[in-house]
């Protein structure tokens, strides 16, 4: 591994640039996106409040154990636990595709504690981002145990000093489990008042469930892999894996090495190689039976144990009653001006974090840089019109494409284009080349070879350019 620079010689926070605006402004969640947000709302001379239900900053990547007494996770009224977190999580993109624009993601060798990998494991990502956290001093602005309950917008919006008020209703929460995000509400309740509110607060906790004819009346066990912490319930069980993302991957390769069989029901042609004999890839399925059957659609059929639905998650706001403002239509969130701002209420509305399939942390960032940006002033926003009409020409262009409504947030490689309008609005350079070509590298040596892609995996010139760059940025 290249002697990256470390931490401790990255810059502490610079000097805010010049602005004009001052806004006092909620954050909602100390996640990824909620830490960044923080940092560059302050920055660029704001006042943040962070509110945060848990407990420790660093959101998804707090794992726990616990899981949900409802293993699918439709109880709208069960005791949430935030994480999806596998205990054996490690990540799908190498690290350096993780790293903060400027706080470098590499381990620091001198303690014994540091996963080196290039993919590294969910605790390291975890004391990355408390690391971050600490250095910036974002944790002094972050009200921990609190949970926003109620976020309204005071005398009917406009007229006010920067066009709204917010007055945001939280309560305490107690935390009760082992590591911090577990929590039970009831607690005190107060209100206060901002110019701006900032959404962080995730979407990788309310499952999405496969919907497939007779599956209610299915005698077998159920769960999402929300509550999927470790193989050893799956032992010798013949397993219906349901769905095509990364984690299930992840998670029928973990459960092969233990269950009797593993089906993955896969909707279209399977791309990713499996080489495990117990482990087979299916069409999907066509109907559940009483008696215990799965039938698939090519008419093939198998009696199973247990039905893990890897399928993603669904968008949640309980605390915003705005449906005339900003709504989630079939797990769209909108409408929103380049999945950000809502263009009636911007920039006093936003929302960091929505998007998935991209290179998260370092996009959030720049979310992040912009939405300070237009709040203080220094940055400009098109008028509602024209957001409007870009909003409604992107949807025309999904639906031309045949993209459904449910993936309106996914990206894959249109987020190269996406990345480089957001760097353009702040004032900063794209993505570099050799971030694009890693991309595809990890992305590659996912599909090939899905078991053993991270031991494997070999960055040299990528890393050495990515060294590069890094270093003249910051120089
Ligand atoms: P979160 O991390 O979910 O944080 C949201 C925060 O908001 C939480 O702390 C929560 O407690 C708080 N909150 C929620 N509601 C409220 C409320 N009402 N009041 C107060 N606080 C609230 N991305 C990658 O880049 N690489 C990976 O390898 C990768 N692997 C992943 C694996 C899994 C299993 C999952 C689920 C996701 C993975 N991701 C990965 C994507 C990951 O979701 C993002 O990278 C990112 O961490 C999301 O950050 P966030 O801050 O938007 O949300």
């Amino acid at each position: 591994l290249l002697a990256s620079p470390t931490v401790k010689e990255t810059q502490p926070d610079p000097l805010p640039p010049f602005y004009s605006i001052s806004c006092r402004v909620a954050v909602i969640g100390a996640g990824v996106s909620g830490l960044l947000a923080a940092r560059e709302l302050r920055r660029e001379g704001h006042r943040v409040v962070v509110y945060e239900r848990g407990n420790h900053v660093g959101g998804c990547w707090i794992y726990t154990p616990e899981s949900e007494s409802d293993p699918l996770g439709l109880d709208p009224e069960r005791p949430a636990v935030h994480s999806s977190m596998y205990c054996s999580l490690r990540t799908n993109l190498p690290r350096k595709l993780m790293s903060f624009r400027d706080y470098p993601f590499v381990a620091e060798a001198v303690d014994w504690s540091v996963d080196p990998r290039a993919f590294p494991g969910h605790a390291e990502v975890l004391s990355y981002l408390k690391g971050f956290a600490r250095d910036f001093a974002v944790e002094e602005m972050v009200r921990f145990d609190t949970e926003v309950v109620k976020v309204e917008l005071l005398g009917g919006g406009g007229g006010e000093e920067h066009g709204g008020r917010w007055r945001v209703k939280s309560r305490k929460t107690t935390t009760t489990k082992t590591d911090g995000i577990d929590w039970s509400g009831g607690g005190e309740e107060s209100d206060e008042v901002f110019d701006a509110v900032v959404v962080c607060n995730g979407h990788d906790t309310e499952p999405r469930i496969a919907e497939c004819p007779g599956i209610q009346r299915w005698p077998g066990k159920q769960i999402h892999s929300h509550n999927y912490r470790t193989p050893e319930p799956f032992k010798d069980l013949v397993v219906v894996l349901i769905g095509y993302g990364t984690s299930s991957v992840d998670i029928s390769l973990e459960i092969a090495s233990i269950s009797k069989e593993v089906h993955l029901a896969i909707r279209g042609p399977s791309k990713i190689a499996m080489h495990d004999q117990r482990h087979e890839s299916r069409t999907q399925i066509k109907h559940a039976q009483e008696d215990g059957a799965i039938v698939f659609e090519d008419g093939t059929s198998i009696y199973a144990d247990v039905i893990l639905h890897c399928t993603g998650y669904k968008y949640h706001f309980p605390f915003l009653d705005m449906d005339e403002v900003v709504s989630v239509d079939d797990n769209r969130v909108g409408p929103l001006y380049k999945h950000v701002f809502s263009p009636i209420l911007a920039p006093w509305l936003s929302f960091i974090g929505l998007l998935s399939k991209v290179v998260s942390f370092p996009l959030f960032q720049l979310q992040s840089k912009w939405v300070a940006g237009v709040l203080s002033g220094r940055i400009s926003l098109p008028s509602v019109k024209e957001m409007m009409e870009d909003v409604d020409n992107f949807y025309a262009q999904l639906e031309a494409a045949g993209v459904p409504k449910r993936h309106t947030h996914t990206m894959l490689t249109s987020m190269f284009e996406y990345n480089d309008w957001l760097a353009d609005q702040c004032g900063l350079p794209g993505m570099e080349e050799w971030e694009k070509m890693m991309l595809f590298a990890s992305y590659e040596s996912l599909i090939t070879r899905p078991g053993t892609f991270r031991n494997e995996w070999k960055e040299d010139d990528l890393a050495s350019k990515g060294y590069e760059d890094f270093v003249r940025s910051i120089s």
